[in-house]
């Protein structure tokens, strides 16, 4: 595992993640995150917004991951592989797309498939109980589960996650083994979100925080705190009036890296479970 002051070593100056918010919308309604929440449903970030953003990764040296999403659902926007395919042939970056299945169609394999560079496709999917899953996301199981399906016949060349929110669940790996054996199965515990959800567990880590190296962009072009900041309420930056790096290396930000203190003295960060 990459620790902090690894990660302080390689990405002092420029950042290890830059998630991308490029249309502020999602088919589903969970209960362990803050979407159906927010004032900006449906907001898209322009073209000539996203134009600057990817223009500006094209300086970065260091390899790092672009993810094009934040609190939405990547697939719902049209544009989503025309942006993939320019950060890959234009910039160093790896991808990470996370998503809640649901829209994985056909026609969506065939274009993931033809990505470069994925280092995961992820899919949230939470629970392998119908009932249970219609309760936590708000839509069909079945639909998603033969989506899945379909991905799992065939040849896929980019690793497949299949992610639950809570505890661990071992009945929830058994299942996945037993029906997905290709795919790999990760368990995240339930986060607070700032206060938007009630985590698992409210204990707040003595610790630094490895999203000190990100930046995490909603469709306004607003950078929030990070991927926790669901509603942007505790901005760092504005991509619309600073570049990428003036809003990574700005003291308030960079001296988190640099001094690598406990998120129990830095305001917001010491309210925070992650
Ligand atoms: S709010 Fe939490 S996840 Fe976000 S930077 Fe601070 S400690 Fe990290």
């Amino acid at each position: 595992m990459t620790t902090h002051q690894e990660l302080a070593e390689v990405y002092m100056d420029q950042p290890h993640e830059i998630s991308l918010e490029t249309i502020s919308l999602c088919n589903a309604a969970c209960t362990f995150c803050p979407y159906p929440t927010l004032d900006r449903k449906g907001d898209k970030m322009p073209d000539e917004l996203v134009e600057k953003i990817i223009s500006e990764m094209e300086g970065f040296t260091i390899p790092f991951f672009f993810s094009p999403f934040k609190v939405n659902e990547p697939l719902l926007d049209k544009r989503l592989y025309d942006i993939c395919n320019e950060v890959t042939s234009r910039t160093v970056a790896m991808l990470r797309i996370f998503s809640n299945g649901a829209a994985l169609t056909q026609r969506h394999i065939d274009r993931l498939a033809k990505l470069e560079r994925v280092f995961h496709f992820w899919v949230s999917l939470n629970s392998v109980d119908p009932e249970e899953y219609e309760q936590l996301m708000d839509m069909p199981y079945e639909r998603t589960a033969k989506r899945l399906d379909n991905l799992h016949a065939q040849e896929f060349p980019h690793p497949v996650v299949l992610s639950k929110v809570g505890n661990m669940d071992y009945g929830f790996i058994r299942y996945i083994k037993r029906r997905w054996p290709k795919f790999h199965t990760v368990i995240i515990k339930k986060d607070g979100w700032l206060g938007d959800v009630e985590p698992n567990d409210p204990t707040i880590p003595d610790d630094s925080c490895s999203r000190w190296f990100e930046l995490s962009i909603i469709s306004s072009g607003v950078v929030s705190l990070c991927c926790m900041d669901g509603q942007a309420r505790f901005p760092i930056g504005d991509c619309r009036e600073s570049t990428l790096l003036e809003i990574y290396n700005a003291p308030h930000w960079r001296d988190r890296r640099e001094n690598l203190s406990s998120r129990h003295t830095i305001d917001v960060c010491k309210t925070c479970t992650y």
